[in-house]
C-alpha cells in the first residue's frame, strides 16, 4: 500500500491550495459549470500530462486521453464510441474554441504499430486500436525506409497526428465550425528528450512560441 502514499500525499497537497487556501477564488472552479476553451486529445503516457506541461488550472482544458493519442474515423453506428462523445460534447455542448491534438516522442503505442502485427495473444486490443493510424506507418516505410527503426517511429508519431486531424474533420460539426471560424484544430508534438513542444505548420513542426508571433 505504501505506493499509494504518493498519491494520496498529492491529493491532501491538491486539497490545501485548492480547497482551503484559496477557497472563494478556486471554489467556484469546481461549484460553477465547467467553460473550457480548449479540448486536448493526449496519450495515456505517464509523462505525458497536458495539465502538466501547459501548467493549466481544473477548468482550463478538457482532456481525452488515449493509446497514442488517436481520432478515430467517424463512425455512427449506434455503437459507444468514447473518444466520439467526448468529441462531442466538446464541440457541441462545451464549445470549446480550439482542439489539440497532442502527440509525443518514444510513444509506445507508435513504436508497437511500427512493430507491425503482433503474433499470439499478447496484444488484444493494441493492434487493432493503433490500425487507426496504420497509413501513417506505410507512408513512412514508404518515404524513410532507409531510416532507423527510432526515427521511423519518430516520423510515424508526427504523421499520426496529420491521421487524427484528417480524422477530427471528418465529422460534419467539426468541420462545419472550422468553417465558420468557431472552431481551430492545432497538431502539437510534445519531445520528451528536450522538452519541446512543437506545433504543425503545413508539413513541418515548429516551436509552439512561433505561433505568437502570427
Ligand atoms: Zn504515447
Amino acid at each position: 500500500m505504501d505506493e499509494l502514499k504518493t498519491l494520496i500525499d498529492g491529493y491532501k497537497r491538491f486539497y490545501k491550495k485548492f480547497f482551503e487556501e484559496q477557497k472563494e477564488l478556486d471554489k467556484n472552479l469546481f461549484i460553477k459549470p465547467q467553460t473550457p476553451k480548449f479540448l486536448v486529445i493526449s496519450c495515456c503516457d505517464s509523462r505525458v500530462n497536458p495539465s502538466q506541461i501547459m501548467d493549466t488550472k481544473p477548468g482550463d482544458i478538457f482532456v481525452i486521453r488515449n493509446v497514442a493519442n488517436l481520432v478515430p474515423t467517424n463512425e455512427s453506428d449506434g455503437k459507444p464510441h468514447s473518444v466520439g462523445a467526448a468529441i462531442e460534447f466538446a464541440v457541441k455542448h462545451l464549445r470549446v474554441k480550439h482542439i489539440i491534438v497532442l502527440g509525443h516522442s518514444q510513444c509506445g503505442g507508435i513504436r508497437a504499430l511500427m512493430e507491425g502485427k503482433h503474433s499470439g495473444d499478447e496484444y488484444d486490443f493494441i493492434d487493432p486500436w493503433m490500425d487507426i493510424a496504420k497509413k501513417a506507418r506505410e507512408n513512412v516505410l514508404k518515404d524513410h525506409k532507409d531510416k532507423s527503426f527510432k526515427d521511423q517511429c519518430s516520423y510515424c508519431e508526427k504523421a499520426s497526428i496529420k491521421i487524427s486531424l484528417n480524422n477530427l474533420m471528418a465529422f460534419p460539426w467539426v468541420k462545419q465550425k472550422c468553417e465558420s471560424g468557431e472552431l481551430n484544430i492545432h497538431g502539437w508534438y510534445f519531445d520528451m528528450e528536450t522538452g519541446s513542444l512543437l506545433s504543425k505548420q503545413g508539413e513541418t513542426f515548429l516551436p509552439v512560441d512561433k505561433l505568437l508571433l502570427k
